[in-house]
């Protein structure tokens, strides 16, 4: 790849600006957390970002101004502030993405913002696993993307409450949001645990049904998790198939029901689990 215009500058140092044949004389030099030197265009910080340590913050030029973002970061936000298409960001890696995004924040280059954003909420509908989500969560809620928390925070349900704490340090709003948010499973679960014996679900204290329940009821027990964490496990991304099935796996069992009320018994207890599923709120109904 051919580097654009060089800059000599503070003694002999080069560095060049990212955008290939760049036509722009470089006037200022970027040095990167890990020591990369990187051209830069006074004018192009000033016109494409706010608060960019440039211009006025700069009385000798001629030394490179020390900035903590990595050099991949810089280069890509570099190019990000010239008149030209922004960088593609589809094959960056999740970090890398979110070191762009962050630092575009950090600056106000509002297209590298917007690009940046617009990438993550593609990213964030797509299956993956818990540490994703919690990166672009604590992205979303650093920089008030509530739609992006929004779509993660189904597939944070069965995080642990101390490791979600360490990564929203200082957004105790965020995570008081996400335990109430999280507690609506909670609450399924408990419908799951509880509520299930013949007195609550046949709606009466001396019924007792035929020998088609008991089976029916075993089996269920059997395959529901036995513990909060594993009911969050069950539903992790918010979704209720994998206990649909479990109930519609033992429904053959009410087959040989002869005291025509278990189906109806199971039914409630199915209802109840369902209603509640249905009354869930989005995260950020909790902000
Ligand atoms: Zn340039
Ligand atoms: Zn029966």
């Amino acid at each position: 790849m051919s580097e654009g215009a060089q800059a000599q500058l503070g003694g002999g140092r080069d560095a060049a600006c990212p955008v290939p044949n760049c036509p722009i004389p470089v006037d200022l030099i970027l040095r990167s957390s890990d020591k990369v030197l990187l051209g830069a265009h006074k004018a192009n910080l000033e016109h494409f970002s706010d608060g960019f340590p440039s211009v006025d913050s700069v009385s000798d030029s001629e030394e490179p101004v020390d900035l903590s973002e990595d050099g991949a970061t810089l280069k890509l936000l570099l190019s990000g502030m010239h008149k030209q298409k922004l960088p593609a960001l589809t094959g960056l890696e999740r970090e890398q993405l979110v070191a762009l995004a962050e630092a575009g924040e950090k600056y106000f280059v509002y297209g590298v913002m917007a690009a940046c954003s617009e990438r993550i909420r593609a990213e964030s509908r797509m299956p993956w696993d818990g540490a994703t989500a919690a990166t672009y969560f604590a992205y979303a809620m650093k920089f008030g993307y509530l739609e992006i928390a929004d779509t993660v925070a189904p597939f944070m349900i069965p995080f642990n409450v101390d490791f979600l704490c360490g990564r929203l340090k200082g957004y105790d709003v965020a995570f008081i949001a996400w335990i109430r948010y999280r507690e609506q499973y909670v609450a399924i679960s408990d419908i799951l645990t509880r509520n299930y014996t013949a007195r609550d679900l046949f709606d009466s204290v001396n019924f007792v049904p035929c020998s088609a329940w008991a089976p029916y009821l075993t089996g269920i027990r059997k395959r529901l998790p036995m513990s909060v964490q594993g009911h969050l496990q069950l539903l992790n991304g918010a979704k209720f198939d994998r206990l649909e099935w479990i109930f519609k796996d033992h429904q053959y069992l009410l087959k040989e029901c002869t005291c025509e009320r278990c189906s109806s018994a199971a039914c409630r207890w199915k209802e109840r689990w369902q209603e509640a599923s249905w009354d869930i709120k989005p995260f950020s109904s909790f902000m």
